[in-house]
């Protein structure tokens, strides 16, 4: 089969490789589509993990081999897939700190070599213990839709840190694929979402996906008509969706006490930047993080995205075939001003 090979820092080549063989508690699933995830970008660019490897997680496509000891899949079957999954058993599961698992820390989806998700190729194998990860996709939704439910349960898991009740202003910095899922997904929880970006399509797309204001972070009035729209009490939490430090200095400027701010896209390790100490002590505020899913969630995921209640269908821009993944994985690392979620779609059919 066609694989897309991790070589060496942003080194990605087109290879043969042999479609993965599978257990009994496997299944081999043929990828139609896999969506471009900036971990991989951030992967691929500054080379944190070893090659080779096929990189590639939020994947949907059809089972094409079904293990003799699984049951509830068959052959045809269109599905999911979600690569990270915990055992539900250990300390750090017990305390729901499920991205801290040594099991969810392995990834149990892959095309050969190191797993690392294998989207980026025909096939891939599903290990067992990913099973329970695996959502059937119903026939009125697309694969498309199929491969956003892995970054949609990152955002749902992220706004499940939030302690904020309905009515509440919360700035989502950073439109967007990740920025605009979290600006929908708090306005549909009767929140009132402040939406920043410095792209103005990415603002137009807020305002339809719920947001009460899309401004431009750099805005002078913006501290303004914060004050103004939250009668001077300040915002009750932000979402810091972009990896931009002056995001988190404006944000712990504009939370309230005991507010909260939540990292989302701060991945990359050994960035240092100054925190006044106080406003964390004095002013109560909560610094936290969210990284990756949490499998608990899907079902609730899957709701939200095949009702359409969350349409993903807008985030999609641009598809690019298997053989051009690395235009693909360029385009999604430096979004233009028309860009969004961006595909490698092997599926033939544009849904
Ligand atoms: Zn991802
Ligand atoms: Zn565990």
């Amino acid at each position: 089969m066609q694989a897309v090979v991790y070589r060496g820092v942003n080194d990605l080549r087109v290879e043969t490789v042999p479609v993965p063989r599978i257990g009994a508690g496997e299944l081999l699933v043929r990828v139609a589509v896999c969506g471009v995830c900036p971990t991989d970008i951030k992967k691929i660019h500054h080379g944190t993990v070893a090659p080779p490897r096929i990189f590639g997680h939020e994947t949907a496509g059809t089972i094409v081999r079904v293990g003799a000891r699984v049951r509830g899949f068959r052959v045809g079957d269109r599905v999911a897939l979600h690569h990270h999954v915990p055992c539900l058993d250990c300390h750090a599961c017990r305390h729901r700190a499920f991205a801290q698992c040594p099991q969810y820390k392995r990834t149990g989806i892959t095309a050969g070599f190191e797993p690392a998700g294998g989207g980026y190729a025909e096939f891939v194998r599903v290990m067992s213990f990913c099973l329970p990860g695996v959502v059937k996709i119903p026939a009125k939704n697309s694969f498309v839709e199929g491969s956003l439910l892995e970054p949609v349960n990152t955002v749902l898991k992220g706004v499940h840190r939030l302690a904020v009740l309905p009515g509440d202003f919360v700035l989502v910095a950073g439109q967007g694929p990740i920025g605009l899922l979290f600006t929908k997904l708090l306005a549909l929880r009767g929140l009132r979402v402040i939406a920043t970006d410095l792209i103005e399509p990415r603002l137009q797309l807020a305002r339809r996906f719920g947001a009460a204001r899309a401004l431009r972070p750099d805005a002078p009035d913006l501290p303004a008509q914060i004050h103004r729209l939250t009668r001077g009490r300040g915002l009750d939490a932000a979402v810091i969706a972009v990896p931009v430090d002056a995001a988190v200095q404006q944000a712990l400027a504009l939370v309230r006490g005991a507010g909260q701010i939540l990292l989302f896209a701060h991945t990359k390790r050994g960035a240092v930047a100054p925190v006044d100490f106080s406003s964390v002590c004095v002013d109560e505020k909560d610094l936290l993080g969210s990284y990756s899913s949490d499998v608990t969630l899907q079902p609730a995921v899957a709701r939200l995205v095949f009702s359409r209640k969350l349409d993903v269908r807008p985030l999609v821009t641009h598809r690019f075939p298997l053989a051009e993944t690395t235009a693909a994985v360029a385009l999604a690392a430096r979004p233009q001003p028309d860009s969004l979620k961006v595909l490698v779609d092997q599926s033939g059919v544009r849904e």
